[in-house]
C-alpha cells in the first residue's frame, strides 16, 4: 500500500440526500486503510428537500443535524459553500463564516444537487417563490400567511412538485384560491386510473387546474399567459425546469445541457476521473435512458460511488452502476396520496396505491433517508437492498 493510499482524501461536496449517503459509506469503505473524508455543506441542518412543500405551508419540520447523521465515523464536517473547483490541481475553494479555505482532494464526490431555474421567463426570478431551499420555502410560507384570507396562489408548472405544492397549499390554506398551470395534463407518467384519482383530489381540494397554457411573464400581482390573458396572483410559486450548479462547467468538466456532470458507467466524470458525480448533479446513462433526478436514484448512486472508491483503493476494478425505478410516490396534502408503481424506466405499471395506504407509503419513503443513514453507519447494507437493479449492459456511446 502506498503512502497516498493510506492518507487518501475524499471530499464530498453537498450534504443532501446523496452526499450524506456517499460520505458515510466511503468513510466505512476507506476506514481500514486510513482514508480521510470531509463533507462540505452550506448549513449544518440537513435540508429535507422532499419536504419543501410542507415547509412552504408552515408545517413543523424535524431538525436533523448533519454532524449527528454522520456521527461515529471519521468524517470532518465543514459548514461552507464550494465556490470554485480547480480540477487540475484537485482543489476546492470553500467559503465559510470564518473566511475562505482551500481543500485538497484525491477523490471528489460531487453531490450539490439541482435547482429550479427562474431565468427563462421574464419576471419569474423577482416575482415568484421557489422550493429550491428552506429559505425560499419560508418566504413563500410567510406570503401565504399574509394572503390566507381570500388571496390567490398560482403554481407555475404541474409536474409532480407543482402538484404536491398545490395540494399542500389548498389543504393548509383553505381560503386561498389555488391555480395550477401547466402545458400538459398533470402526472403524464401515471396510468389512467392513478392519474384519474390524482385529478379527482385536485378537484376535491378546489384547485383550478389549467392545462395547455404557456406562461410568458410573471408580474408582481399576476401571471401572463401567451395570448395576453392575466391570471391574478398574490403568491406565485415557480416549480418548472431543472438545472445544476455552474461549478462543474466553470471548472472545465464535461457537462450536459442541464449542467450535470457526464459520468461513465462507474459514476466518474468522463473528463476528470478523480471526480465522482451522484444524484441530481450527475447525468447517469442507463440502457433505457438518462436517470432523472430523484432521491430514489440518488441515494443508490451515492452508495455505489462510495463502493467504487473503496474498490479502487483496494486495487480492484470499479463496477458499473445499474439502477431501475420502482415507484412515483406523490403526496396530495397530508391526508391523501397516490403511489404509481413503475417499470424500470419509470413508465407506469398497472399497480398503484391511493388514499391512506398511499399516505403511509409516501411518509415511509420520505422519512427513510435518516433511518438508512443510521443503519449505514453500522452495517454494510447490500446494494440490492438500496435499489432495484437495472439491466446489466450500460451504454457507453455518449
Ligand atoms: C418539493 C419536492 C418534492 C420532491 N419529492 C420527491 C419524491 O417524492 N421522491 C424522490 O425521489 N425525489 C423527490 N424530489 C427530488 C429530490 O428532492 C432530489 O432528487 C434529491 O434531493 C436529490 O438529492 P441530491 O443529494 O442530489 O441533492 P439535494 O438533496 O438537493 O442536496 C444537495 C446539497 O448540496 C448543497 N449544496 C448546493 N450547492 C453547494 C455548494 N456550492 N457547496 C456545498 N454544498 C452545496 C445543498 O445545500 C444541499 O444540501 C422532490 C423535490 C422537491 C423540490
Amino acid at each position: 500500500m502506498t503512502n497516498k493510499e493510506t492518507h487518501h482524501k475524499t471530499v464530498v461536496i453537498g450534504g443532501g440526500y446523496t452526499g450524506i449517503m456517499a460520505a458515510i459509506r466511503v468513510a466505512r469503505r476507506s476506514r481500514a486503510i486510513g482514508g480521510r473524508v470531509t463533507l462540505v455543506n452550506p448549513s449544518s441542518r440537513f435540508n429535507e428537500r422532499l419536504r419543501m412543500h410542507q415547509q412552504a405551508t408552515h408545517q413543523e419540520m424535524e431538525y436533523l443535524a448533519i454532524p449527528d447523521l454522520v456521527q461515529g465515523l471519521d468524517i470532518e464536517f465543514v459548514e461552507g459553500t464550494a465556490t470554485d473547483l480547480d480540477a487540475e490541481r484537485q482543489e476546492l475553494a470553500v467559503a465559510t463564516e470564518q473566511g475562505e479555505t482551500t481543500l485538497h482532494y484525491d477523490t471528489l464526490i460531487y453531490a450539490i444537487g439541482s435547482a429550479t431555474p427562474t431565468n427563462h421567463v421574464p419576471g419569474a426570478d423577482v416575482h415568484s417563490y421557489t422550493l429550491n431551499s428552506p429559505s425560499s420555502a419560508n418566504k413563500l410560507a410567510s406570503r401565504l400567511t399574509e394572503v390566507a384570507d381570500g388571496g390567490t396562489a398560482v403554481v407555475c408548472g404541474n409536474g409532480l412538485t407543482g402538484v404536491e405544492a398545490a395540494t399542500e397549499i389548498a389543504e393548509s390554506f383553505p381560503s386561498v384560491r389555488v391555480v395550477l398551470l401547466g402545458r400538459d395534463e398533470p402526472a403524464p407518467l401515471m396510468n389512467a386510473k392513478a392519474r384519474s384519482y390524482l385529478l379527482g383530489v385536485l378537484e376535491r381540494l378546489g384547485i383550478e387546474s389549467r392545462t395547455g397554457v404557456e406562461i410568458t411573464k410573471v408580474l408582481p400581482d399576476a401571471v401572463v399567459l401567451a395570448g395576453g390573458e392575466l391570471v391574478a396572483s398574490d403568491a406565485t410559486l415557480w416549480t418548472t425546469g431543472f438545472w445544476a450548479s455552474p461549478l462543474a462547467a466553470d471548472a472545465g468538466l464535461t457537462v450536459d445541457p442541464q449542467r450535470r456532470i457526464v459520468v461513465d458507467p462507474e459514476l466518474r466524470s468522463v473528463s476528470h476521473p478523480s471526480i465522482f458525480a451522484i444524484g441530481d448533479a450527475a447525468a447517469i446513462q442507463q440502457p433505457w435512458g438518462v436517470i432523472h433526478g430523484t432521491c430514489q436514484s440518488g441515494m443508490p448512486s451515492g452508495a455505489h460511488a462510495a463502493d467504487n472508491i473503496g474498490r479502487i483503493l483496494r486495487g480492484k476494478r470499479p463496477k458499473p452502476f445499474r439502477f431501475a425505478y420502482i415507484h412515483q410516490p406523490v403526496s396530495l396534502g397530508r391526508n391523501d396520496a397516490v403511489v404509481q408503481f413503475t417499470k424500470i424506466d419509470d413508465s407506469p405499471s398497472r399497480w398503484y396505491l391511493t388514499g391512506k395506504s398511499a399516505v403511509r407509503y409516501k411518509e415511509a419513503v420520505t422519512g427513510s433517508p435518516s433511518t438508512t443513514y443510521g443503519l449505514s453507519r453500522r452495517l454494510a447494507i447490500p446494494m440490492a437492498l438500496l435499489a432495484r437493479r437495472g439491466p446489466r449492459k450500460a451504454r457507453r456511446d455518449r
